[in-house]
């Protein structure tokens, strides 16, 4: 055997003892798989040449369990969003993020498997009020403690995970957001949790690639998420109480858009999408509304190519452009249809109650 080849050999040695090592500690020690990518481990051994006898200052299994599951806690921290999923061991296989934009988080299997339900089921489990007014556009939450999502979960299936652990949450919806060409109605899950370390963070549960379309559209969230973050990590506020809070702030529009007056609209005019929008629709003749059949919403075109929908109480929900030929297909899919005209009347002059009012 050359000196090369012996050197190999001896070397293949000690990666299969560490290798087994690595999967017996993965098996017994560590809470949560870690994801195949390179582990540089920083094993401290000594070595006695008078007997040749090696010892650790700390078992090796010890060493590599705490390198691994340092590893995999950094690996959940960069996965916020996402909801563990504890018969996986993984933040990443399908069970992580609602199936659907209508679906909301509403606890863990037994086996820990993250569970999720469409908004207005998951809202008439926990025997929210006014269900009905999602179907007049008008987005609700509610808080769910985190013993009613954690009270199917067996020992040993992540129950007091040091790792993730939802200790409550807010559903809310359905908020309207526009991705790619379609306005979808979208229900959203704010969960409070604790992390690795004990830190708490409080994350809104998203795919990351619909997170920065979303938050755009929906500016107000990322602040009150922010704040309920802070709140909760001061600790003199209790979670739950912050989590109440946050419960409204989600839905909240901020609050000069309900007191606009007429004159402040004038006044701003040109300025804010909520302020045009009010403008087109006031303006808007009939030909130019339509029922949006999907999102049970009304679409008003303006000028210069806006469009604007509203909800069913004369709420501002969103606006974007849209092409001519885009509401044709909208109307040739009955997707739209005209809006008649005693409804379109009708919505107006609550518009215009409104914000005489505010
Ligand atoms: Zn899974």
């Amino acid at each position: 055997m050359s000196t090369d080849n012996k050197h190999e050999s001896r070397q293949r040695a000690v990666v299969d003892a560490l290798q087994a090592i690595v999967r017996q500690v993965q098996r017994t020690e560590c809470e949560g798989e870690v994801e195949l990518a390179p582990i540089e481990l920083q094993l401290s051994l000594r070595l006695d040449p008078s007997n040749w006898s090696l010892s650790c200052p700390e078992p090796l299994n010890d060493q590599i369990a705490r390198t691994l599951t340092a590893i995999h806690h950094e690996q959940v921290s960069h996965t916020s969003g996402r909801v563990t999923c504890f018969q996986c061991q993984s933040t990443h296989c399908e069970h992580a993020l609602p199936p659907s934009l209508l679906d909301v988080f509403v606890g863990f299997s037994e086996t820990g498997r993250p569970l999720w339900s469409h908004l207005v089921q998951a809202l008439l489990d926990c025997r929210t009020d006014s269900v009905d007014r999602l179907y007049q556009g008008v987005p609700i939450s509610t808080w769910i403690p985190g013993a009613e999502l954690n009270k199917r979960v067996m020992k040993g299936f992540g129950k007091k995970s040091q790792v993730f652990a939802v200790l409550g949450q807010v559903i809310a919806g359905y908020y309207f957001v526009k991705l790619g060409e379609e306005l979808e109605r979208l229900a959203l899950t704010f969960q409070w949790v604790r992390g690795p370390g004990g830190k708490q963070r409080v994350q809104m549960v998203m795919d990351p690639a619909l997170r920065d379309e979303v938050m755009l559209q929906l500016p107000w969230i990322a602040p009150a998420l922010k704040h309920a973050e802070k709140k909760i990590n001061q600790s003199r506020f209790k979670g739950e109480a912050v989590m109440k809070r946050l419960a409204s702030d989600v839905l909240r529009r901020p609050r000069r858009d309900k007191r606009s007056t007429k004159h402040a609209v004038a006044r701003r005019h040109d300025q804010r999408p909520v302020d045009k929008a009010i403008a087109d629709a006031l303006e808007a003749s009939c030909e130019k509304a339509y029922l949006d059949l999907k999102s049970n919403t009304l679409a008003i075109r303006g000028r210069s190519g806006r469009c604007h929908i509203f909800n069913q109480d004369g709420q501002h929900v969103t606006s974007f452009s849209i092409e001519s030929d885009a509401v044709q297909s909208r109307l040739n899919r009955k997707r739209w249809q005209a809006l008649p005209k005693s409804q379109f009347l009708d919505f107006q002059s609550r518009l215009r109650a409104s914000l005489q009012s505010g």
